[in-house]
């Protein structure tokens, strides 16, 4: 088992105890987010919304009471108290932001959703755009006060992933875009590109069901601190480290999609049922950044769930449950798991070209918050974007620039961790020398245990530049993805 850390310092002990309440705030937010995605009837949206946005007020001032106490802390402290500090202090520094620009971001992004789902469904960019330009505006705003170096957008970047900037990203992004076009011209041509005919077959939702129940044993999700259910939109949520909750969705046709939303966010669940159980009710519980977070989900779906091995594991699952799979072979599955198509719609998108709906994102958002991008320019400048990264052109905005809810949120600079948990997880498929039998062997345990020692168990104790080189000797480096995505499609 992981070391227990203990806390020596005083102030330090002092503080944890007031976190406790924060902790039980938030612990009844979080189960009533899952409760309001997965069981809540639809009348009691109003209700719930209110009540959230004064959960969130109240976790504010307890954190602002806390500041005081957080800025007297000195003397020597180990990994882990100076974790607590600067976890409590960017936090505070978040919440320091003046309370009328939080009102009035909290206010447009709660109307700006449903004006966004109303614009996407009419396909009309214009009825969304006066919103858009008034949260890019507020970004701005947040970037402004919360102070950067350099460029603005990285104190946006720097909500999600600590210390990420837009240096970083610059490197990261013309590597992927450069590589990826010349992988593609080889996958071109092969068995692995274009469409499979098992993306249009049906299925029973209540085989596939039984599909994923069996995945979710193979994962060893252990039963007493675990559940799935169904959402409209697949997530996971901690509740605490011994009650972990994901979600899943059947959409009844190309059964992959549910199938690899189930491994997607298993790997999340993992993440946060390994963490070292000595830091629960601190500040340094949570994973240290969005992009660690997603690079345990990544390295499940993608390079354990779409391997050869994986699928041997798991075919006789498939065909025990889908009586259609008795006509394709392993070798067939293998392919429709991993078929690569250059596609409008980034969700849908496979391992290959995902990269490079995020590429486009993170040019977008950056020029929007430097200024350089008028949010009126937008379709058009989405649509080149397209031409140039993925040679497509979309229709029209639904399936365009109208296509993610994530602007509407407010969520600028969330659109880059995407693509560094692709990173991050090859980084860490790097550091296997015989993942592949591992997973042959049926051998998860092993797997999960080496991600528990390399990852889990620190939790948020060393921002995530850190907490690369420290577990991986690494930064943020795009070379073993591109490596990983040669050979396999090769
Ligand atoms: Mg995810």
């Amino acid at each position: 088992m992981a070391k227990v850390f203990t806390f020596m310092n005083q102030r330090i002990e002092d503080i944890l105890r007031d976190y406790r309440r924060i902790e039980a705030i938030s612990h009844a937010q979080r189960v009533l987010h899952w409760d309001l995605e997965v069981m809540m009837p639809e009348g009691g949206i109003d209700h719930r919304s209110e009540s959230l946005a004064n959960i969130e007020i109240l976790q504010r001032e307890f954190y602002l009471r806390l500041a005081e106490k957080v800025n007297s802390v000195e003397g020597d402290l180990d990994d882990i108290e100076k974790g607590i500090i600067r976890n409590l202090k960017r936090t505070i520094r978040y919440y320091s932001l003046p309370e009328d620009l939080i009102k009035r971001i909290e206010k447009i992004t709660t109307k700006a959703p449903l004006i966004w789902r109303e614009a996407r469904k009419k396909s009309d960019f214009s009825m969304f755009e006066p919103s858009l330009r008034e949260i890019v505006s507020l970004s701005r705003e947040v970037a402004e006060k919360l102070g950067y170096e350099r460029h603005p957008y990285n104190a946006l970047m720097d909500l999600y992933e600590e210390g990420f900037t837009v240096d970083d990203a610059n490197i990261i992004f013309s590597r992927i875009l450069n590589e990826t076009s010349r992988i593609m011209k080889k996958i071109e041509g092969t068995e692995f590109y274009g469409r499979h005919p098992l993306e249009q077959r049906k299925y029973r939702k209540e085989s596939m069901e039984k599909v994923n129940r069996e995945i979710i044993k193979i994962l060893g999700m252990p039963e007493k601190r675990f559940r799935m259910d169904v959402s409209a939109h697949p997530f996971t949520i901690g509740i605490s480290m011994d009650d972990v909750r994901i979600t899943t969705r059947y959409e009844g046709i190309n059964f992959k999609s549910t199938l690899f939303s189930t491994v997607h966010e298993s790997g999340h669940a993992i993440y946060e049922l390994q963490k070292d159980p000595s830091l629960a009710w601190t500040p340094v519980s949570r994973a240290p950044s969005l992009g660690f977070h997603e690079s345990q989900s990544r390295f499940f779906e993608n390079i354990v769930g779409r391997s050869r091995e994986f699928v041997h594991l798991i075919y006789p699952v498939l065909r025990e449950n889908l009586s259609f799979i008795n006509k394709y072979s392993e070798d067939e599955i293998y392919n429709y798991f991993n078929m690569v198509h250059p596609s409008l719609i980034r969700v849908d998108a496979d391992e290959v070209t995902y990269n490079l709906h995020i590429a486009l994102r993170y040019e977008i958002e950056k020029g929007l918050i430097e200024g350089s991008i008028d949010t009126k320019d937008l379709p058009g400048i989405w649509n080149s974007f397209m031409d140039k990264y993925l040679g497509i052109v979309p229709e029209n905005d639904s399936q365009g620039v109208l296509q993610d809810i994530h602007w509407s949120q407010g969520s600028f600079g969330y659109f880059p961790t995407y693509t560094l948990g692709n990173v991050i997880s090859a980084i860490i498929r790097g550091r296997f020398d015989n993942l592949s039998n591992l997973i042959a062997e049926g051998n998860i345990i092993a797997i999960r245990d080496y991600l528990r020692e390399k990852v889990h168990r620190y939790g948020s104790i060393y921002t995530p530049k850190e907490l690369l080189r420290i577990s991986f000797g690494e930064g943020y480096n795009p070379e073993y993805l591109l490596k990983y995505l040669e050979e396999k499609f090769s």
